[in-house]
């Protein structure tokens, strides 16, 4: 036998989960991105014992072509990008052609679509394999059951934490997926109790009334700027609002929720003096700019990006939070309703 061997699929499938798949909250906010490339307006959420027994998406995209099925599980296949040109300008959330041949190599998945003018597809793959596949009748759209997750690498399961701790990053994950798309309308259920619902209207002031209470949404202030390459806009709140943890900061670029730790910074620049050591604000930052500045090809979660004049975009959300800031103590009414 050859001393250098070439992996098998299934093997490349579960090295490639292991970075992309981390936890539950991992494969709830992969299966969210397919389903918002897919035009969806609206994606329900159900999960069971905080997705390590079962989560469920529903959405009503535009499916996969039935003849289609089979690739969609296949590694690096994609319909996405199909030149080197696209991947600068990425536009969707996904583009790896990862996501579903990595969860499916350390799950049991059952998918059901139909793109609504053909008859509809079913199939049940376990550990990677594809087990059964046969036509179904089905609606526009898809969904899609991911169980048993992480039962053929005890080492991973074994990673996971409590019931609350998963449910919480999972709850976070879908929070700021409905936070960068107010125009869809998202429902979470845990163990048939609803954690959160969104109207899907389009305006962000009411997604964050769904997310983080009415009485809070309320307080929030609106921020706006712009320069040559970036527009921004969104909601911060008041110094006097703040929270412990950083959880909170939410940036959005061209509808992808990322981390940046420079950008975070910049928002709590922009506050000053006013904040207290150890508080954070709650800010949600919704940037524009043509993804020819962006690079989104840096790590497999697709979480960090790089962006092509940094520094300019920083001075931008500092200079937009401040003069906020700066008005709203000039107006007496506004301290009124603190
Ligand atoms: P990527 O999103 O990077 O393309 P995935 O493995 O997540 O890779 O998905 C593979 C392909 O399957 C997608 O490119 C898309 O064509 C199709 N697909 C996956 N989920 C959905 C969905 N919910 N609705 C429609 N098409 C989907
Ligand atoms: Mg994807």
């Amino acid at each position: 036998m050859a001393k250098i061997q070439e992996l098998s699929e299934l093997l490349t499938n579960q090295i490639a989960a292991g970075e992309v798949i981390e936890r539950p909250a991992s494969v709830v906010k992969e299966l969210i991105e397919n389903a918002i490339d897919a035009g969806s307006t609206q994606i329900d959420i159900l999960i069971e014992e905080a997705g390590l027994k079962k989560i469920k998406l529903i959405d009503n995209g535009e499916g996969i072509p039935t003849e289609e099925v089979l690739n969609a599980f296949k590694r690096h296949a994609t319909s996405k990008i199909y030149s080197r040109d696209d991947l600068f300008r990425i536009r969707t959330l996904g583009f790896r052609g990862e996501a579903l041949p990595s969860i499916a190599s350390v799950s049991e998945v059952t998918l059901e679509t139909s793109t609504g003018d053909q008859e509809g597809a079913f199939i049940y793959l376990r550990g990677g394999k594809v087990i059964e596949k046969r036509s179904a009748q089905s609606r526009k759209g898809t969904t899609i059951t991911v169980e048993n997750l992480f039962f053929n690498t005890p080492a991973r399961l074994k990673y996971v934490k409590t019931i609350q701790t998963e449910l919480a990053n999972i709850t976070d994950i879908v929070n700021r997926m409905a936070i960068s798309h107010p125009g869809i309308a998202f429902r979470l259920v845990h163990d048939e109790s609803q954690l959160m619902r969104t109207a899907g209207n389009g305006h962000l002031k009411q997604t964050l009334a769904g997310i983080y209470g009415v009485a809070l949404a309320k307080k929030m202030r609106k921020i706006e700027g712009e320069d040559l390459d970036f527009q921004i806009s969104g909601y911060i709140s008041l110094p006097e609002m703040t929270r412990a943890s950083r959880n909170y900061l939410s940036i959005i670029i061209n509808g992808r929720y990322i981390k940046n730790y420079l950008l975070n910074k910049a928002i709590i620049a922009g506050y000053r003096s006013k904040l207290m050591v150890g508080r954070f604000p709650i800010a949600v930052i919704e940037i524009t700019a043509d993804p020819l500045l962006m690079d989104v090809n840096v790590h497999p979660t697709k979480q960090e990006i790089r962006i092509s004049k940094e520094k300019e975009l920083m001075a931008l959300i500092e200079s937009a939070i401040h003069q906020c800031l700066s008005k709203e103590q000039l107006i007496p009414e506004a301290l009124g309703n603190l």
